[in-house]
C-alpha cells in the first residue's frame, strides 16, 4: 500500500478522553474512531492488526479441529427465558422488540443459542464436537472505557464443545488451554493463565488467560514456588503463623466517636491488626450475616458469597435504622444475638484482639475466642495479599501483578443442555443431556492489550505476527533517483508477497519519521542520498532500534527472513493436531 493512496488519518497530540497508553495509539496511529461510548470504528490500520489476531485464532482453533460457523447477533428472548439467563444478565444486555413487540437481545455471548444448534446431534458416537465463531458481541458495559479494550459492542471468539462425558471435556478442554497459549504466544505476548471465578456463564473449571500489562483491569496472584496462579477474585492464601498469647480478661473500653479501624487502632495504641472487623450482610430474603476479618483486610465478595453459599451485599448505613439493636460502628460478635457469623480462618490464631461492643463509643479488649464468642462458621473470606503463604503449596510466599483478561474457558458441564432439553442417545440408548465447555478470547480486546504491552513513548511496537504491515518503506528527499530505487523495491517487495506500506508522500523526513515509529510497523527501510553513494539502504528494526545497512542486492533476501523467522512455520500446526487429545 502506498501512503499517498491510504486513509491514515493520524494525531499529532494525545486525545484528551483517553487513559491508558493503548486508546491514545490506537486513536492517535488512526486505528480506530469512536462513533459513541463504547462503540467503535475499525480504520484501515485497525482492521489489518485486528485480522491479523483474527487469523492466528482461526488457525488455532482450525488446528485442534474446532469448526468455524457463524451465528446471528440478533437472538429472540424465548432462547434466554428457557436457560433463565433474560434475567439474571441485568441491565449489561442490550435489549429490543420487533415491529410485532417481540422481544430480542443482541448476544452478549451465544451458549443458549448454540445449545440449541446442537439439536441434530444424535448419538454419542458423533461426539465431541466443537462448534466456533469470530462475531462481534454487545454488552452494555456500566463504565465502557479504555477504547475497545471495554466497548459495548466488540469481537470475540466463542467456542463451545458438546460431550458424551466428563473425560472428553477435560480432553478438549486441555486442548483448548494449549491453544489459547499458543494464540496469545504467537501475537508475541507475555501472558499468564489462571484460575478463575465462573461469573455468569457458569460451571465449575474455569481458566482465564491474562496479557501482563500495568494497566490491567484485573490483578493476579501467583506463588513464588508453585504453580498457582489464580485472580484476586477467587485467590486462596494462608498467614504466617502468629506467636501464641496468653490470654488476658476481658474488658470494655471507652473509644469516644471512634469509628475507623485506624482511629480505634491509634487511641488504643495497637495496631490495626489487633482489631476484627464485623461487617454485616443481608441475603436476598433479608437475613443478616456477620462476616469477621482482621482489622487490616477486606472482605472478598465473591469468596464470601461462595463461603456462604448465596449472594450477600453489605448492609447499607442507612439500613441500620430498620434493626434498632445494631450500633452503626460499633458492631462486633459479643452479644450480637440471631445474626449468623462466618469468620475468616486467619483469625483462629489471633489472641487478645479488639471488637465492637455493640454500644455507642465502646469497644471490647482481649477478646478470645470461644472464651467470649463462638462463630457459627468459618471460611476463606478476605482478599489475598502479596506477602500470604501460598494456600496450594502452602511454602511459597504470594505475589501480584496486573492482567488483562483476553480469553476465558470453562468446564460449564450440563447447565445449558439441560434446562434446554437438548440430549443425544447415549450407548444404553437413552437420552442424556450433553456435557459442554465454552472458550472466549477477546479478539478486539486482544489487539489494543498487545499496544498496552508493546510501545514506548514514540508509538507502538508491533509484533511482526500481527503487525498491519510487516515493512515500512520511506524514502527521502526529493532526489529522482532515490525515488526510482523505492519505486523499484516497492514493486519488488509486492511481488514477493511481503506487507508494505511505502511512504511515497512529499512531506518532510522529519513527520515521515515521525510517522512511522507512531504506526509503528516492525522494520522501516529508508532511503535516501545517502544509498546513492553506497548502494545500501538503512533498516531501523522498530523494537530495538537496531540499525544495518543492507546492500542493495540481499535486501528483499534479508527482510523475508527477519519475517519469516518470526512468524510461527507453517509445519507446526501438524504437530498441534496431534497434541490435541481428542475422544
Ligand atoms: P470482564 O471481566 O473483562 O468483563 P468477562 O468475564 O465478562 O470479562 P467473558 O464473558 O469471559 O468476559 O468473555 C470472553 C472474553 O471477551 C473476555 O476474556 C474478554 O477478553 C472479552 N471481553 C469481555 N467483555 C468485553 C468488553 N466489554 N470489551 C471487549 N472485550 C470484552
Ligand atoms: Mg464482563
Amino acid at each position: 500500500m502506498r501512503l499517498s493512496r491510504m486513509y491514515l488519518p493520524t494525531l499529532k497530540e494525545d486525545p484528551a478522553d483517553a487513559e491508558i497508553i493503548s486508546h491514545k495509539l490506537m486513536l492517535r496511529s488512526g486505528m480506530i474512531r469512536k462513533v459513541t461510548a463504547g462503540v467503535y470504528a475499525y480504520m484501515p490500520l485497525g482492521f489489518r492488526a485486528l485480522k491479523k489476531v483474527e487469523n492466528i485464532v482461526r488457525q488455532e482453533m482450525d488446528g485442534i479441529d474446532a469448526q468455524e460457523i457463524l451465528m446471528p447477533a440478533l437472538q429472540p428472548a424465548e432462547l434466554w427465558q428457557i436457560s433463565g439467563r433474560w434475567y439474571a444478565y441485568g441491565s449489561e444486555m442490550m435489549r429490543l422488540k420487533d415491529r410485532h413487540q417481540r422481544e430480542f437481545c443482541l448476544g452478549p455471548t451465544h451458549e443458549e443459542l448454540v445449545t440449541t444448534l446442537a439439536r441434530e446431534v444424535r448419538s454419542y458416537r458423533d461426539l465431541p464436537i466443537i462448534l466456533y465463531q469470530i462475531q462481534v458481541k454487545f454488552r452494555d458495559e456500566i463504565r465502557p472505557r479504555f477504547g475497545v479494550m471495554r466497548s459495548r459492542e466488540f469481537i470475540m471468539k466463542d467456542a463451545y464443545s458438546f460431550h458424551a462425558h466428563r473425560e472428553s471435556l477435560a480432553a478438549v478442554y486441555a486442548s483448548m488451554h494449549q491453544a489459547y497459549g499458543r494464540i496469545v504466544k504467537r501475537c508475541g505476548l507475555n501472558y499468564r493463565s489462571v484460575q478463575a471465578a465462573g461469573g455468569l456463564i457458569g460451571g465449575a473449571v474455569s481458566e482465564e488467560f491474562h496479557v501482563l500489562a500495568e494497566t490491567g483491569e484485573d490483578t493476579i496472584i501467583f506463588c513464588s514456588e508453585c504453580d498457582y496462579a489464580a485472580n484476586l477474585e477467587l485467590a486462596a492464601s494462608r498467614w504466617h503463623l502468629l506467636p501464641n498469647e496468653e490470654p488476658q480478661p476481658l474488658s470494655k473500653v471507652e473509644t469516644p466517636g471512634k469509628i475507623a479501624v485506624s482511629d480505634v487502632a491509634k487511641f488504643l495504641d495497637v495496631p490495626s491488626s489487633k482489631l476484627v472487623k464485623t461487617l454485616l450482610y443481608k441475603d436476598k430474603s433479608g437475613e443478616l450475616f456477620g462476616a469477621l476479618i482482621p482489622g487490616h483486610r477486606s472482605v472478598n465478595p465473591a469468596k464470601l458469597t461462595l463461603a456462604l453459599g448465596r449472594e450477600v451485599a453489605l448492609l447499607d448505613k442507612n439500613e441500620f435504622n430498620i434493626y434498632p439493636q445494631l450500633t452503626y460502628g460499633y458492631i462486633g460478635p459479643i452479644g450480637l444475638h440471631g445474626i449468623k457469623l462466618i469468620a475468616d480462618t486467619s483469625l483462629k490464631q489471633l489472641y487478645n484482639f479488639i471488637v465492637g461492643a455493640n454500644e455507642s463509643d465502646h469497644h471490647y479488649k482481649n477478646v478470645n475466642l470461644e472464651r467470649d464468642f463462638t462463630p457459627d462458621a468459618w471460611g476463606d473470606i478476605i482478599y489475598a495479599e502479596e506477602g500470604d503463604i501460598c494456600g496450594q503449596c502452602g511454602q511459597g510466599e504470594l505475589r501480584k501483578l496486573r492482567g488483562i483478561e483476553i480469553g476465558h474457558i470453562f468446564q460449564l458441564g450440563t447447565k445449558y443442555s439441560e434446562k434446554m432439553g437438548i440430549t443425544f442417545v447415549d450407548k444404553t440408548g437413552k437420552p442424556k443431556p450433553f456435557i459442554m465447555g465454552c472458550y472466549g478470547v477477546g479478539v478486539s480486546r486482544l489487539v489494543a492489550a498487545a499496544i498496552e504491552q508493546k510501545s514506548d513513548e514514540r508509538g507502538i511496537i508491533w509484533p511482526i505476527s500481527i503487525a498491519p504491515f510487516h515493512v515500512h518503506l520511506i524514502a527521502v528527499g526529493k532526489d529522482e533517483k532515490v525515488k526510482e530505487t523505492a519505486e523499484e523495491l516497492y514493486n519488488n517487495l509486492l511481488a514477493e508477497g511481503v506487507e508494505i506500506l511505502y511512504d511515497d508522500r512529499s512531506i518532510s523526513a522529519g513527520i515521515k519519521f515521525a510517522e512511522a515509529d507512531l504506526i509503528g510497523l516492525p522494520l522501516q527501510v529508508i532511503i535516501g542520498k545517502k544509498f546513492l553513494e553506497t548502494k545500501k539502504f538503512e533498516v531501523k528494526e522498530r523494537e530495538n532500534g537496531e540499525l544495518t545497512e543492507v546492500p542493495f542486492e540481499s535486501i528483499i533476501g534479508w527482510l523475508k527472513d527477519k519475517i519469516h523467522s518470526e512468524v510461527t512455520p507453517k509445519e507446526t500446526r501438524a504437530r498441534w493436531i496431534k497434541i490435541a487429545p481428542f475422544r
